[in-house]
């Protein structure tokens, strides 16, 4: 036998049993989506390094430290996908969509990041990822906010807050930047060597830092909420009252500013108590500069991404994950005539119940082994078919999960019992 080859550290399986919540929270995503008009599309799992780096930042932890880069065969520097936004951007550019056309967009698959994996932090996690390009809000802000806020609700989903906050334009994050660099300054010595680093060119993100030993030196730097221009002040409480007259609950954090670099003005981030250190669920914002950035025309858009695993845990927390699915019907055969048209028979049945789970007993065995297989997989029926029941042109029906003996059916009239007999209409 062979050595077991050990999965990668940080990347994980997805099993049978776990895999109904993910699928409940993916039909119930794409529905809602559906119904506020977004439309999927589907982006490389890799790219140009270079678009991550000038899209994300490259004084970002993202770009920096976690991006699995490598080289490729014809010499390319490629990089696994940290986040969706800089793909879909990238796209509409490429495949020349924007020329004054508005797009409301989304994006679903496996991220990669090389972090240190704990519970809610994996280095292959998976993201739900919605964009809305060509719109200057703030009523499209609201709306996504609402979006997330009404996915909540249809999952069960209530130990989460949100939070918002307004970066402003790039020109006022100006001024606002100075003041920062000064204060940081004024504090060098408290700065850990990330931060230092960062104090010259872009001193915004130690704002962002989550070395415990600083945040009492961020909590008493200055307020970027204090230097927003009219403009994005306007910006802002249009975003919060349309917010309050839907009855969706925010707070507003002055210090939110999320870890990359492309936002502006409206950021905002899902956040729960019941992950541990994980606390983010949810987070997106405006990035008006973005396209123009990556040399597409000047685009305002906005979005947001939430992490999979973290929703999913959180639904297995609410008690909110629906049942396993379990098999309709179970086809039991006997002998050697009986074996050779089961197939034929269960075939006609499944396109006469298209919807319905059932399952042909496979690999043989006796009646008691089959009727434990049909017994464990949870079916509701089963069809036995035996060489004596073929020559007298019937089916032997058994409900397994209520009183009543076996009883004959004829061949044309089996899907119609079976069906009946599913859906509680046999007395
Ligand atoms: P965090 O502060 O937890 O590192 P982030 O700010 O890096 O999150 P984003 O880049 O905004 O996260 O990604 C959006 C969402 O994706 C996050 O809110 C989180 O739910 C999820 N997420 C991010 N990184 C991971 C990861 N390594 N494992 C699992 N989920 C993640
Ligand atoms: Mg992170």
């Amino acid at each position: 036998m062979g050595q077991t080859i050990q999965p990668v550290r940080g990347m994980n399986d997805v099993l049978p049993a776990e895999i109904g919540a993910w699928q409940h929270l993916e039909a119930t995503a794409r529905e809602l989506l559906d119904a506020y008009g977004y439309e999927e599309l589907r982006v490389p799992v890799v790219e140009r390094t270079e678009l991550f780096k000038r899209a994300i930042g490259e004084l970002t932890d993202v770009v920096e430290k976690e991006m699995y880069t490598f080289t490729d065969q014809g010499g390319d520097s490629l990089t696994l996908r940290p986040e969706a936004t800089a793909g879909i951007v990238r796209a509409v550019i490429t495949n020349g969509m924007l020329r004054g056309q508005r797009w409301k967009l989304w994006c679903s698959g496996p991220m990669f990041r090389h972090e240190r994996p704990q519970k809610g932090r994996y280095r292959q996690f998976h993201q739900i990822d919605v964009e809305a390009i060509g719109f200057a809000g703030p009523d499209v802000d609201a709306e996504l906010i609402a979006l997330t806020a009404r996915l909540w609700r249809r999952l069960g989903i209530e130990r989460v807050r949100l939070e918002i906050n307004s970066l402003g334009t790039p020109e006022s994050r100006r001024a606002y930047r100075e003041r920062l660099v000064a204060y940081f300054r004024a504090h060098e010595s408290q700065l850990d060597a990330d931060s230092r680093r960062r104090l010259e060119a872009n001193p915004l993100r130690i704002l962002d830092s989550k070395n415990p030993q600083m945040q009492e030196l961020i909590a008493g730097a200055p307020l970027l909420t204090e230097h927003l221009d009219p403009e994005s002040r306007e910006h802002f409480d249009a975003l919060c009252a349309a917010l309050r007259s839907i009855g969706v609950e925010y707070r507003v954090n002055p210090r939110l500013v999320r870890g990359l670099d492309y936002y502006t003005r409206t950021v905002f981030e899902w956040i729960t108590d019941a992950l541990g250190a994980q606390d983010a669920v949810c987070s997106g914002g405006r990035y008006d500069g973005l396209i123009a950035q990556l040399g597409g025309e000047p685009t305002p858009a906005v979005g947001f991404a939430m992490g999979v695993e973290r929703v999913v845990e959180l639904m297995v927390q609410a008690g909110r994950v629906p049942p396993p699915r379990q098999t309709d019907v179970y086809f039991i055969v006997s002998g050697a005539r009986a074996s050779e048209q089961s197939l034929r028979l269960v075939e006609s049945l499944r396109d006469a119940l298209p919807g319905r789970r059932i399952e042909l007993n496979l690999g043989g065995g006796n009646f008691k082994t089959q009727f434990r297989r049909a017994d464990r997989s949870g079916a509701r029926v089963a069809l036995i078919l035996g060489d004596d029941e073929l020559a007298r042109g019937v089916v032997a029906l058994k409900p397994l999960r209520r009183e009543g003996g076996q009883t004959d059916c004829p061949m044309d009239e089996l899907a119609a019992r079976v069906e009946a007999e599913l859906s509680g209409r046999v007395d």
